[in-house]
């Protein structure tokens, strides 16, 4: 349905417009319109604290109105604000919530129990108005609307985003989290134009989370290459920005085992993407971003028969009394045999604190015993010394039992409703061997900030040759994943609804020191590359730590397909860094 009752000759003269004139200047008419395409499912986007304000600013610099506190809803929005399913169900939550505020002009609106009189609302980022999707028409109105009135789009799915990709100011989104159709397995998929099988697949729409597909995987005897977060949309921001997983060294990232995907791009078309037809679409899904090149509606993933697994894990809290130096030398010692051993999850080798959760696909029991044992004797060591610890190898009957260990769960939930920033490093094979090792023991050695070490490169994931650079299903993130062992993960988190964090001066200043942070692992690592996904907000030098040599293709399809650039964030590809849209991130 055209929703729109001006000529599209009007366009051109909105350039002069802000986006919140565009905002206003939409006829009554057109927004009927725009729902009655929708099946009535546009609506009034609001913060999630809103119940709890006498006072709402609706849009940035709009003057406060009166609104209606709702004193049941303010209770159990503040009792349930760290609650992930909660936070991603309100279409207002943000997982990292500063994310919904204006950073830059410290426009907030907090959950922080119940507003007193002279606090207001912000709106901040959030964006004014969403449709609630359920199918490909739905999205396709919301974008054609956009185009039409020249105002800016967002793609919102759970709100997980760590990097400000899923709120814009002044927006339309479209929000696909309720496009959750019934799982669907098959033993031998067959993707379309395609005319060998796939093997067994789970088929998923937008919104689905890894909870629901492990389960479904499981109970037919398989696991699924996923995050550990049962929230983490597994259709949306993971699959789209590379995706990984424990499962990841072995398996490949999430990229790696799609087979099929349908999206809707940015002209409206729906389209069937796989290694057989609409190449260009299905690599550019598959690492080349969320929120840029299409809203994805459907991925179908491979699955795998489900193994033993060997569990190392280790809890060591405490000071180390060398000041943390034999474990740097320890881990880095060990990376490559521990690549190659299967071993992927998380390790923390820090000065206060050691941490090993750890699976492997590849090693019986003394196997796995035999290669954690320098973690072990270095457990030993600091058990010795008066430190608490607490580790063991044991095997677990499969990948679902290890998501629901007690661990993981903990591991899923961690900084559900803080504001949060990132910086990262993909620490490639080098950095293990010779003089890469010994510069990177020396940074970790004197650095102030305790980094997480995620064991997720798929080093030992043989990489077939459809999927080889120039194959059909060549994926678009950068090639620097395939030669890393590590992602390297810092970051550092401050309460939102604390009044000197929700503002520009002290969230800049801690962008700024997790961006600064980074930058010897930087300068050690000059040809690798960053997870766009937990990268630094204000990664140095984007396109090529996110895509390096395929930033050029990408950029290619991108502007094919989205001349206007109707789909677009932060950092993204084809962005726009003086976009209003970005009027919220803080300058650092
Ligand atoms: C608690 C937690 C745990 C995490 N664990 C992992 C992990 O184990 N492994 C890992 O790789 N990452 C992990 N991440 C990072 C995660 O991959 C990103 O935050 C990702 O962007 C989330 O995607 P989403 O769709 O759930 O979130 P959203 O914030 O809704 O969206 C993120 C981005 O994807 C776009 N997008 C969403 N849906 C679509 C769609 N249908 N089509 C096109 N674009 C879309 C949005 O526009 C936005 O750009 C974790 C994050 C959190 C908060």
């Amino acid at each position: 349905m055209w929703c729109s009752t001006q000529v599209v000759s009007h366009v051109s003269l909105l350039a002069a417009l802000s986006y919140a004139s565009r905002l206003g200047q939409i006829a009554s008419s057109d927004w009927a319109c725009l729902n009655d395409s929708v099946s009535g499912r546009l609506q009034v986007g609001n913060p999630i604290a809103l119940p709890c304000y006498q006072q709402y600013s609706n849009q940035l610099g709009a003057t406060p109105a009166p609104n209606a506190v709702d004193v049941a809803a303010c209770t159990a929005i503040n009792a349930e604000k760290t609650n992930a399913t909660f936070v991603m169900e309100q279409f207002g939550g943000y997982l990292t919530a500063n994310w919904e505020a204006c950073m830059s002009q410290n426009l907030t609106c907090p959950v922080d129990g119940m507003a007193s009189s002279n606090q207001t609302c912000s709106q901040g980022s959030v964006p004014s108005y969403y449709i609630d999707a359920r199918d490909a028409a739905d999205v396709s109105s919301g974008l054609l609307f956009a185009q039409t009135h020249g105002i800016p789009l967002v793609v919102k799915n759970t709100g997980h985003d760590f990097r400000g990709r899923s709120s814009a100011p002044g927006s339309l989104a479209i929000w696909t989290y309720n496009i959750q159709p019934e799982i669907e397995f098959a033993e031998d998929f067959l993707a379309e134009s395609c005319l060998d099988s796939s093997g067994p697949t789970l088929t998923y729409g937008a919104g689905q989370g890894f909870q629901g597909l492990y389960e479904a995987a499981h109970e037919r005897g398989y696991m699924l290459v996923g995050g550990t977060s049962p929230s983490v949309g597994a259709s949306g921001g993971w699959v789209t920005g590379g995706g990984h997983s424990a499962l990841s060294n072995t398996y490949g990232l999430g990229v790696d085992n799609v087979v099929q995907m349908k999206a809707v791009l940015p002209n409206g078309a729906f389209v069937t993407a796989n290694r057989c037809q609409n190449q260009d679409i299905f690599f550019a899904l598959r690492g080349g971003g969320g929120g840029t090149f299409g809203v994805v509606m459907e991925t179908t993933s491979r699955i795998h028969p489900e193994v033993p697994l060997q569990f190392a894990f280790v809890s060591a809290l405490g000071a180390a009394p060398d000041g943390g130096s034999s474990v740097i030398d320890m881990v880095l010692d060990n990376a490559q045999k521990w690549a190659n051993d299967g071993w992927g999850g998380y390790l923390v080798p820090g000065k206060a604190l050691f941490e090993v959760i750890l699976i492997t696909p590849k090693l019986t029991l003394d196997e796995a015993k035999a290669s954690m044992q320098p973690v072990l004797n270095y457990t030993d060591w600091l058990q010795s010394q008066g430190v608490t610890v607490t580790a063991n190898v044991t095997t677990l009957a499969n990948y679902w039992e290890f998501y629901n260990e007690p661990i993981s769960q903990l591991l899923g939930a961690v900084g559900v409703g803080t504001g949060t920033a990132y910086a990262s490093r993909l620490l490639p094979k080098s950095s293990f061997e010779g003089s890469g090792k010994d510069a990177l023991a020396a940074v970790l050695k004197q650095s102030s900030t305790t980094a997480g070490m995620l064991l997720v490169g798929p080093a030992s994931y043989n990489i077939p040759e459809s999927d080889q650079p120039g194959g059909p299903g060549e994926a678009s993130i950068t090639p620097a994943w395939r030669s890393s062992l590590w992602h390297m993960l810092a970051q550092t988190s401050w309460d939102p609804s604390d009044a000197t964090y929700g503002g520009y001066g002290s969230a800049t200043a801690l962008y700024k020191s997790i961006s600064t942070a980074m930058d010897p692992v930087r300068a050690i690592t000059p040809d690798s590359g960053a997870y766009q996904n937990e990268a630094d907000t204000f990664e140095p030098d984007p396109t090529v730590s996110f895509w390096g040599a395929n930033y050029d293709r990408l950029l290619g399809i991108k502007r094919a397909i989205d001349p206007a650039n109707v789909l677009t964030c932060h950092q993204c590809i084809g962005w726009d860094q003086s976009d209003e849209r970005f009027q919220c991130f803080p300058t650092i």
